[in-house]
């Protein structure tokens, strides 16, 4: 890995800054132990296995193996470059950093296709900005914007555009930038003419909103009409390599740091929810894209915080969205709250009806809990006049009662129901454990069958599984050797001619030795830059999270030194085993003596 940024700088940094710190504005981190543990941000889960360490200032996930230290982490959390890593950590760190990052090559670990796709992208919406801005072409559509409360600020900060109503534009002008028409109609920017395989323009005189990946990427544009005629209402790019809208939540990106700060975050239906929003000081929320929410988008969220404020439309569709949405998210234990909009109002027309300050404060805060959401969803058009529909409510708000851990909580909805429907506490208290008992048995029954299924289903592999005696000495080894250069040296003696038997520990130790023929002290944070395999880096992240206790006597060394030696000749005494009983079944018995008296003196030798 090449590393332009002086070694003292980069020192400097990573003094100036605690992993942890830098970690929380990705990954919620809770602390247990010595360490913070939080949901990987690099492989999906529900369960966190991702250990962040501030004593040793590494990060290390169990589940995936991803590991690092801070600089590693925020290269591959944001796709960016070594350099841009160090230059954005410096900055946080307050380091001044007086070498000028070279950004040309950006995107340099992505696939070509997929870092021509963004360029693209990028370029196309500084273009139809510009356009917006400052164009007569793109007068009425800016126009069109202000009319509608958008504000000049958040019309800069989201990037919004306008597309020219030809049909050859985005054609021409990705031509002349080299980028090929193929590509371009895979990334969703062009289209082709059935009749003669001709390209045009996907998107032509339409509003422009930038779709941003979670590394803050350009993958997408949404589009909406400036005239009915044109349609549909909303273009958006259609499913590529680099744009899925089931993972892709409106501002994302942008929300982070917000979200984590106040530990919640505040979901819309639409973008131009999100944009209103921003500009009523609700910086802490994002959209999804036109569909429902799915796992990967609470994945997604469940990375930054567990309070989720649902903020839908108020019509029936959003009501269902509503629940349907809080019902997932509860299966991730995530706490919930529900805006209910009034007089009908999505949440974009709210604010520039009563503006921002009433919106955050009467709106977003007085966010109602599910509970009370659940049972204002039920009510929903029923008639609680109707005897059928009262019981049907009752019977339905007890289960959900019954569901609440808290039992302050469980009463007080006891009692607004007891009071609403003259009811007394008792009864309800005595109809609701008598459902209990019922759904008791049935979730009873529901196990018996599950672990009957269970017998059928292989059992997932265990991520650890025993490792093998040399391995393990390799690795006790390797960790003494990361803090300990005089001790490096001395074990390098003692093996002799015998290297490491796992490739990529000998890779290590190659490295390492480099690291400390330039004189550098040992520092295994440090020295993760030096590895330019994510394989070797994970390898060195998991054994420093394990290793805990550095004092190592002369009898545990000679030990795992004699392991690392003796494994060749195992491995021997394994062949000739196998060897001898193959002579046994061919009946040469002379052989087979033969081998045994190999394998004894093997065996000797040990
Ligand atoms: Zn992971």
């Amino acid at each position: 890995m090449a590393i332009r940024i002086p070694e003292e700088k980069i020192n400097e940094i990573k003094q100036a800054v605690d992993i942890v710190d830098v970690i929380s504005d990705y990954v919620q981190l809770k602390k247990q132990g010595r360490n913070y543990f939080g949901l990987c941000p690099f492989h999906g889960e529900n369960t966190p296995s991702f250990s962040v360490s501030t004593d040793k200032q590494i990060f290390h996930c169990f589940g995936c193996g991803a590991g690092g230290n801070v600089f590693t982490f925020v290269t591959d959390i944001e796709g960016i470059s070594f350099q841009e890593a160090a230059e954005k950590i410096a900055k946080r760190g307050n380091i001044e950093l007086d070498i000028e990052v070279s950004r040309d090559n950006i995107h340099h670990h992505l696939p070509k296709e997929h870092s021509l796709i963004i360029e693209a992208h990028e370029l196309l919406a500084k273009f139809y900005h510009h356009l917006l801005m400052n164009t007569n072409e793109g007068a009425r559509a800016l126009d069109y914007l202000l009319k509608r409360g958008f504000t000049k600020e958040s019309i800069q900060k989201f990037k919004v555009g306008y597309s020219l109503p030809e049909w050859d534009f985005a054609v021409k002008f990705l031509e002349n930038r080299g980028f090929t028409h193929d590509l371009m109609e895979k990334a969703g920017l062009l289209s082709i003419r059935e009749k003669d395989g001709s390209y045009f323009d996907r998107f032509r005189d339409r509003l422009m909103f930038p779709l941003h990946d979670s590394k803050g990427r350009i993958v997408a544009f949404s589009a909406r009409a400036l005239t009915e005629e044109n349609q549909p209402k909303y273009l958006n790019t259609p499913e590529t390599v680099l744009f899925n809208k089931s993972s892709l939540l409106y501002n994302y990106y942008n929300a982070r740091a917000h979200i984590r700060r106040q530990g919640n975050v505040v979901l819309f239906e639409g973008f131009a929810d999100v944009i209103s929003a921003d500009s009523a000081e609700v910086k802490n929320c994002v959209a999804v894209m036109g569909t429902a929410l799915t796992e990967k988008h609470i994945q997604l969220l469940n990375r930054l915080t567990n309070s989720v404020t649902l903020c839908f439309d108020s019509d029936s569709a959003g009501a269902e969205a509503a629940y349907r949405s809080g019902q997932m998210l509860a299966n991730y234990g995530i706490e919930i709250n529900v805006v209910i909009l009034p007089d009908k109002l999505d949440p974009d027309d709210y604010i520039r009806k009563y503006g921002p300050e009433k919106f955050r404060e009467h709106v977003i805060g007085n966010a109602q809990t599910w509970m009370a959401y659940k049972l204002h969803y039920f009510r929903k058009g029923k008639n609680l006049q109707n005897e059928g529909e009262k019981l049907w409510f009752i019977e339905k708000a007890l289960v959900e009662i019954g569901k609440l851990e808290n039992a302050v909580e469980r009463e007080l909805y006891l009692r607004q129901l007891s009071d609403e429907f003259s009811l007394s506490l008792e009864a309800l208290v005595e109809q609701q454990s008598q459902m209990n008992v019922t759904r008791e048995k049935k979730q009873q029954k529901n196990i018996d069958q599950k672990n009957i299924n269970q017998q059928n289903i292989p059992q997932p592999k265990t991520a650890h599984k025993p490792l093998a005696a040399h391995l393990v000495a390799e690795r006790q080894l390797l960790a003494r050797m990361l803090r300990d250069e005089d001790l490096a040296y001395r074990i390098m003696e003692m093996l002799g001619d015998t290297t490491f038997h796992i490739d990529e520990h000998q890779a290590i130790l190659t490295y390492l030795f480099g690291y400390y023929e330039e004189g550098k002290s040992p520092d295994p944070s440090l020295f993760l830059n030096y590895l330019p395999d994510k394989k070797l880096r994970a390898i060195v992240s998991e054994i420093e999270m394990l290793a805990i206790n550095h004092e190592y006597s002369e009898k545990e060394l000679n030990d795992y030194v004699s392991h690392v030696l003796k494994h060749p000749k195992l491995l021997m005494i394994k062949e000739k085993q196998a060897e001898q009983k193959a002579a046994e079944r061919k009946n040469d018995f002379a052989k087979a003596v033969e081998i045994a008296k190999e394998i004894i003196e093997l065996r000797k030798s040990l």
